[in-house]
């Protein structure tokens, strides 16, 4: 059977691209190669779903896209942030606008933004093949002749791909589509790799820039829960935190500021426990008993971070108490401190924007008004699919379903 449209990808995009073909009358195929549909929308914004922004006026939303928002006009015209909310509300999934302008489903919960898309597709008659992988594909001149599922073939008129980037590949986003489309003559562009400093909002850590100290474990949180911990160098900055340590954490880092409010905490003494930690400072304090503890400061913090960590202590602890009376709890305050240097990422350095996901077709390779190829003419482009410099904050999913809309009304007519 030849189907008027093939979808090859059951995310984001891919379900709105499906959806929109069929409303259009469209008889629509979508081939999916996990076994269930929109993998990686379930784990967007932490399982809560940043499903746009509601930054209302499309200039200055546009503006977020960077040096691609020239490209954009034409398709968010078609299909922006307002019709967004219209298109989730008016399906019976409220919208909530949070900070930033994030705008989430009122539920919090991914799952229901995607039972929304499943139910347009299912309205629409959209045929649904899901454990179908498309393997391989042909073309000749007239653009694309087939997609092939193992041995299965399939014929539309006109082919959406839809399959995603490569970030979290457990999802199903392995990267099939760049393969087929530097096979089609498309140029694909990298991603580019998040190994960049991180930017922190604290004074104390900026007070310390220059400052390098090896062996410090640094954990990082998302919406209050420990993700990950990494030991290594760091190297204090003006803006915030560099070095080894941090360079390697950047690309996690990057993923959890899609889940919300990063913040770290950084233990001046991996190696030493709280109890061994207290005794070392007793020690100190034993050996100093008349000084100020400004002036002792510096046998207790590790080397050149006295100034900072001064900052930090100074509204728990009188700094200019002697030491012998420093009571019990300003001690253990101090001692927490040192295993938790507190810190609050606002974002990836080295782009000029907080947090990106970029890598795909260039914008110049698609005419934007349809998300048509320009070097394969049955064949449309949608969501991650695109190289387009992007921040978090639901930027990504807007895109999708811009582009996903676009896709579909211009394959279905
Ligand atoms: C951890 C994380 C959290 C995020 N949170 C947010 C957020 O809150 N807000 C936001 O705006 N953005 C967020 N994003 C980004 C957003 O999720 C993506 O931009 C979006 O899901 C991309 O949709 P897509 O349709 O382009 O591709 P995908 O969602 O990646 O879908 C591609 C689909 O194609 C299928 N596929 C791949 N190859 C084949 C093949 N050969 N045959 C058949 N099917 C195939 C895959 O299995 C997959 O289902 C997040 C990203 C990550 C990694």
């Amino acid at each position: 059977m030849t189907y008027d449209v093939i979808v090859v990808g059951g995310g984001a995009s891919g379900l709105m691209a499906a959806g929109r073909a069929a409303q259009r009358g469209a008889r629509v195929l979508l081939l999916e190669k996990n076994k269930t549909l929109g993998e990686k929308l379930k784990i967007s914004g932490g399982g809560r779903c940043n499903i746009t922004n509601a930054e209302l006026d499309p200039r200055v939303f546009l503006k977020a896209y960077g040096v691609s928002e020239q490209f954009l006009y034409s398709t968010f015209s078609q299909f922006g942030v307002k019709d967004s909310f219209t298109f989730f509300e008016t399906r019976g999934l409220p919208l909530v606008v949070q900070a930033r302008k994030r705008a989430f489903p009122q539920t919090e919960k991914a799952k229901d933004v995607l039972k929304v898309l499943e139910a347009y597709i299912t309205k629409g008659k959209v045929e649904v093949k899901t454990s179908s992988p498309v393997t391989r594909i042909t073309s000749g001149a007239e653009g694309i002749m087939a997609v092939y599922s193992g041995k299965v073939e399939y014929r539309a008129k006109k082919y959406i791909f839809a399959t995603g980037g490569v970030s979290h590949p457990e999802t199903g986003s392995t990267g099939d589509g760049y393969t087929w489309l530097k096979d089609l003559g498309h140029s694909v562009v990298d991603p580019t790799p998040t190994i960049v400093p991180l930017s922190t909002e604290e004074s104390w850590s900026k007070t310390l820039a220059g400052v390098s100290l090896s062996f410090m474990k640094i954990t990082f949180f998302a919406d209050g829960k420990k993700r990950f911990s990494k030991t290594g160098k760091v190297l204090f900055t003006h803006f915030g935190l560099s070095g080894p340590l941090i360079l390697n954490s950047a690309h996690l880092v990057s993923d959890l500021l899609y889940d919300g409010a990063v913040t770290a905490t950084i233990d001046a003494y991996p190696h030493t426990d709280l109890g061994a930690l207290e005794r070392n400072i007793i020690s100190v304090f034993d050996k100093n008993k008349n000084k100020a503890l400004k002036n002792v400061l510096k046998e207790i913090v590790p080397n050149g971070t006295t100034k900072g960590i001064m900052l930090l202590l100074a509204p728990l602890v009188d700094m200019q108490k002697k030491v012998h009376s420093i009571t019990k709890e300003e001690r253990k305050q101090i001692v927490h401190t040192l295993k938790a240097l507190p810190l609050t990422i606002t974002g990836l350095m080295g782009f000029d924007r907080a947090v990106v996901a970029d890598g795909g077709v260039p914008l110049e390779e698609i005419n934007m008004k349809t998300m048509r190829s320009k070097k394969v003419s049955n064949l449309y482009l949608t969501g991650d699919l695109l190289h387009i410099n992007r921040p978090s904050g639901g930027f990504s999913l807007q895109l999708c379903w811009s582009s996903g809309y676009v896709a579909g009304e211009s394959a279905a007519g």
